[in-house]
This record gives structure tokens, sequence and C-alpha cells, in this order.
């Protein structure tokens, strides 16, 4: 690692630049009653997770349901069903993915459904350099990938392992094997990462990943943790801001990050600031959890059983249903009001 120079956060300047490209849409598309369509599904394949990260599962996965996840079978189908009503991205998310052993498989079936374009991944790293040859193999586009921190001792100390080197090594793999536009995401926490800045730039000087700082969100089970570890990307966007970079032009279904370059930097930074005013305006994902459960946003107050509508048959019944409960989606989460929903930790919906 090089060594750096430590700088706070919280310093820095202004300005905002976004436009949209126009983009086809179809009649039967998944709508909702604010305008937003859904080219982008979240699909959790697990709620098991073998990292303890402090924020999210900190006494680690615990087995609350025996139920079994989605199978193969189901996930084809779901994925056709979303495919055909306007989906064109689904990120296999959990718990950790790679903790199922059919990851090749799922990826081959997501990949083959006509309409999917891209089939992206987020993983805690563990192992990635075992895998990831099967996953380019299987066809998988994107991979995103969690490192909060670039101190070994730090990312430990996190995430209950000392795998962070072997993560980096993975990355490389992942270039060498010619993946585009690799994220790594790292969530901003003021009691571990909040001096880290300069590191993590100097390791975008010349490696080509897109990071993205997440801010923390609260979630069921961490307030009291939310309390003492939330730090505000708009920080970070004034610090990056003054120091030469750019944001980013954003299309239209980019989703809800902000995105910054700077010539002098082979990576780009993202920004995921959920409690940044319009955060919900842009939001064109919808999320299924490992047992089958729609969710139409992060924080909503339930969770919508689509499981019982897999059956052989029912399939008309399972499109009208989500139709059906896409006039539920409200225009906006009530984060800012302390109500974060039915989420216990971000490991039981994959993010
Ligand atoms: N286990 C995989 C991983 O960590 O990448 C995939 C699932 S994890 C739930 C997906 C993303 O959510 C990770 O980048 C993780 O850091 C982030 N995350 C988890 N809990 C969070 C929280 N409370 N606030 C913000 N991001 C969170
Ligand atoms: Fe596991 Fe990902 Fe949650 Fe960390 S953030 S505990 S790796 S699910």
């Amino acid at each position: 690692m090089n060594s750096y120079t430590r700088i706070p956060l919280t310093e820095l300047g202004s300005g905002e630049l976004e436009s949209y490209d126009t983009q086809v849409i179809l009649n039967d598309d998944f709508q909702d009653t604010h305008g937003r369509r859904f080219s982008y599904l979240r699909l959790s394949i697990t709620d098991v997770c073998n990292f303890r990260c402090d924020y999210c599962l900190p006494d680690g996965y615990q087995c609350l349901d025996k139920t079994e996840p989605l199978s193969l079978e189901e996930i084809r189908q779901l994925a056709q069903t979303f495919a055909a009503h306007g989906t064109r991205k689904i990120r296999i998310t959990g718990g950790e993915p790679v903790l199922r052993k059919d990851l090749p498989d799922i990826i081959a079936a997501l990949k083959q459904t006509p309409g999917i374009e891209t089939v992206a991944l987020t993983t805690n790293g563990y192992k990635i350099n075992q895998h990831i040859d099967s996953w380019k193999a299987a066809g998988l586009d994107q991979l995103n990938v969690s490192i909060d921190s670039l101190d070994p001792k730090v990312f430990q100390t996190i995430t209950g392992h000392d795998r962070l080197q072997e993560i980096l090594t993975g990355i490389d793999r992942a270039f060498e094997l010619g993946f585009k536009d690799v994220k790594v995401n790292a969530v901003l926490l003021k009691s571990h990462n909040a001096n880290e800045l300069n590191s993590f730039l100097n390791w975008i000087k010349t490696t080509p990943v897109t990071l993205r700082f997440i801010e923390l969100m609260e979630t069921g089970q961490n307030p009291d943790y939310f309390a003492k570890n939330h730090l505000s990307g708009e920080q970070i966007k004034q610090q990056l801001l003054a120091n030469g970079w750019q944001q980013k032009i954003r299309n239209k279904d980019a989703g809800p990050a902000q995105e910054f370059d700077h010539p002098d930097y082979r990576g780009s930074i993202g920004l995921i600031m959920p409690y940044s005013k319009d955060f919900c305006s842009s939001c064109n994902r919808l999320r299924i959890t490992a047992l089958g459960k729609l969710h139409l946003c992060l924080f909503g107050e339930q969770g919508y059983d689509l499981r019982h509508l897999m059956a052989e048959g029912k399939q008309a019944e399972l499109e009208t249903a989500i139709q059906g409960l896409l006039r539920d989606k409200k225009a906006t989460h009530f984060l800012h009001d302390g109500q974060t929903g039915a989420i216990q930790h971000f490991a039981q919906i994959g993010g």
C-alpha cells in the first residue's frame, strides 16, 4: 500500500450538473403512479453471510427462518417476468451471494434471459480469486466489491475478516479477465474510515475502479451505531469539487449515484447519498428477497410474497400482482423521520 497523508472528509466547494438522455419506454413496462419505470432489479439469492460487518451483521448471521431460498427455476421465472416488463439489468446480491454453490448457474440463467442486458454481482469479495473466472465464463457483466477500508486492520475490525489483500488481488484478476467498470463500495463510517479519503484517492489514481462512497443508512437494528457513525457524503462532494473533480452528466436511467471524475485519476468516484434532497426521484429499481418477497423500497414497511404466484400456469397472475403492487410504491422513503421500514439489516434484502 502506498503511504499517504490523511485528510479529514469534512473539508470543501459546490456545483452540480445533470441532464437526461431519452429512453425507449414500452406501454407494458412496470411503472408506478409517480411515473417511474424499473429497468433495474436487485435480486437477493441468500440472506446468509459469512462476514460480520459491524453496521450490518455485528453478531454474524443468525438463521431465523429455515425456508429454502429461491431456486434456480424460480430465479429464471422472475428474470423472465421482469425482463418482459422493462427490466434490463439484474444485480445479484445477498447476504453473501458467493456462498451459493450454484452462483455460476444463476449468472448464466439471468444472462440468457431475453431482454436482460446486464448481469451484475455485489459481493464482499470472499474467495473472489477462486470464483471469478467461472463468473466471467457464465456471463457476468459487472462486478461490485465492498471494501470499507484500505487499511487491513481497519478492514478486519469492520468485517471480522483479515482478507483485504486477497480481495484486492481478486480485483486485479477481474481486470485481467476484461471486466470493465468494476465498482468498489465503501460505506462512510465516522469511527472507521473518516480519515481515509486520501488513501482511497491514492488507490484510484492508478486503479480504474469506480469507488462508491455510500452514506450509512439507518436500519431497524442499528440506530445507535447510525447515530455514532453517519457521515454525510456532501462533505466529500465539496472536497472533491474543490480539488479538481468534475461531476459527470447523468443518464436518465443511471440511478441515484452522483459521479465524479478527474483527469489525473484512472478511477472515478460515486456518491450515494440517500438522505439528500430528491434522492428518490430517480429511483429505477425494485428488490426481491431470497425468499421471493417484492420490496418496493429498501425502507418499505413490508415485502409482498410473490412465491405463491410462481407455480406453473400462474404467470399472468404474477405479472398482474406486480403491476398492482407498484401502485403502492411511495414517492420517497421516510428516513428523515426515522422511519426505517421493515428491514432489520441489509443482509435481509441485499442493500
Ligand atoms: N454481502 C455483499 C456485500 O457486502 O457486498 C452483498 C450484500 S450487502 C447488504 C450490499 C451493500 O450494502 C454492501 O456494499 C454493504 O456495504 C451495504 N450496506 C450494508 N448495510 C448498510 C447500511 N446500513 N448502510 C449503507 N450501506 C449498507
Ligand atoms: Fe455480509 Fe455484506 Fe452485510 Fe457485510 S454488508 S455483513 S458482507 S451482507
